[in-house]
């Protein structure tokens, strides 16, 4: 099953930023005669002058605790949290309920492929942080059937079962409990560099129910009745605007690094990094450390060191150094295809069948407009800062 990290699939000549590290593997990367590419210059004359390392946001950030706290009083949660048990969701409930004595809904979803190490993770930090713990486990039969639909369809993101899965859990729970504040772990300091679009080919975006349903109609072999789904529509207007649930970025308020932030977490809850963003779900690293290199050339940490470069983490050559090398070995490559088909209950040769599929060029319905547009108003207002294309 040894299969080669490619290079590139594009028609392009090979061309890597002078700045940063992405390069032509993104098909819409432009670069300017000096050989930087435009998301280097969008966080140096958008980005970094507003954000300043999170220098400076004091006010807004007791601000935004203040009405969080109100928005809470008499009730048992004032903000919900999803915590994955990576870097970003464990450090901000940190910050949460320690440094800004928040009480938050701490959710948690298990969709069968939590590692071992992310489990122990989340247990240390709850514990420790006295915070109840609500895990919402999905229907494994379900998951099972709609994860091996993904694969069936040739689609890159094959993440999307789980991803969607979350955002309408926390929407629904929030809603639930009568909370009115999201608790979005993004950051501009490990995530500015987002993954190219380009890499999504025919995906909707996550929140996307109609694409959603239309896979599920076209390639599940099992009617799906116990998956929560949600709406562009919803999730991105009614919720917020109609109903006044608001999803906030605190971390973007504080000034950290990704090596603070893993200091601080082991340090004080014996948090076990993963090495990698997203490792800490087994389907997620199988999918971001092999499946994705090997058959679409797509190496999601040029996107993440990307960010540690432009933010002043990381220098250029340490990341090329890294990129030098698999993001995983060949071994535990291996060991993961196993489990993957073992977990999907296919052969390991159906697995291989779905990695060499052409790569999926079919329509799906979705609400692709009402997202353009959205992320175009939102961008005018100043509400997004992801550095997209
Ligand atoms: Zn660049």
């Amino acid at each position: 099953m040894s299969c080669p990290v490619i290079k590139s699939k594009s028609s392009r000549p090979y061309q890597i930023c002078k700045c940063c590290v992405m390069d032509t593997t993104d098909d819409d990367i432009v670069f300017d005669e000096n050989g930087v590419c435009m998301r280097c210059r969008e966080y140096k004359e958008r980005i970094e002058p507003e954000w300043n390392h999170g220098k400076g946001h004091e006010k807004e950030l007791a601000e935004l605790i203040s009405a969080i706290k109100k928005s809470g009083e008499g009730r048992e949660y004032d903000s919900i949290l999803g915590l994955s048990g990576g870097l970003d969701s464990s450090y901000m409930l940190h910050l949460a309920v320690k440094e800004w004595g928040l009480r938050p809904l701490v959710f948690h979803i298990d969709a069968g492929w939590n590692l071992p190490v992310a489990e122990e993770n989340i247990r240390r930090l709850t514990e420790k942080l006295g915070v109840k713990l609500l895990v919402e486990k999905m229907d494994p039969e379900e998951m099972r059937q709609m994860q091996l639909a993904w694969f069936k369809t040739g689609l890159e993101s094959l993440d999307d079962p789980q991803d969607h899965a979350f955002i309408a859990l926390i929407d629904k729970y929030a809603e639930k409990y009568g909370i009115k504040y999201i608790l979005n772990g993004y950051n501009i300091c490990t995530e500015i560099v987002a993954d190219p679009d380009s890499w999504a080919g025919v995906s909707g975006p996550t929140g996307d129910g109609t694409f959603i349903r239309d896979v599920i109609r076209k390639y599940c072999a099992v009617p799906i009745e116990h998956y929560t789904f949600t709406s562009g529509l919803k999730h991105k207007f009614i919720w917020p605007y109609i109903k006044g649930i608001k999803t906030v970025k605190p971390l973007n308020f504080v000034e950290f690094t990704r090596e603070s932030m893993l200091k601080t977490l082991s340090e004080e809850y014996g948090y076990v990094g993963y090495g990698q963003k997203h490792f800490e779900d087994l389907l997620t690293k199988f999918l971001e450390g092999w499946w994705q290199p090997t058959r679409f050339g797509h190496d999601i940490r040029i996107a993440q060191l990307s960010s540690l470069i432009v933010t002043g983490q990381m220098s250029r050559d340490e990341a090329l150094k890294i990129l030098e090398k698999p993001p995983v070995s060949e071994e535990e490559a291996k060991a993961m295809f196993s489990e993957v088909a073992e977990k999907l209950g296919i052969s390991e040769e159906e697995l291989m069948k779905y990695h060499e599929l052409p790569e999926c060029t079919e329509k799906f319905k979705s609400q692709e407009k009402l997202y353009s547009f959205g992320i175009k108003l939102y961008e005018k207002l100043g509400l997004e800062m992801r550095i997209r294309k």
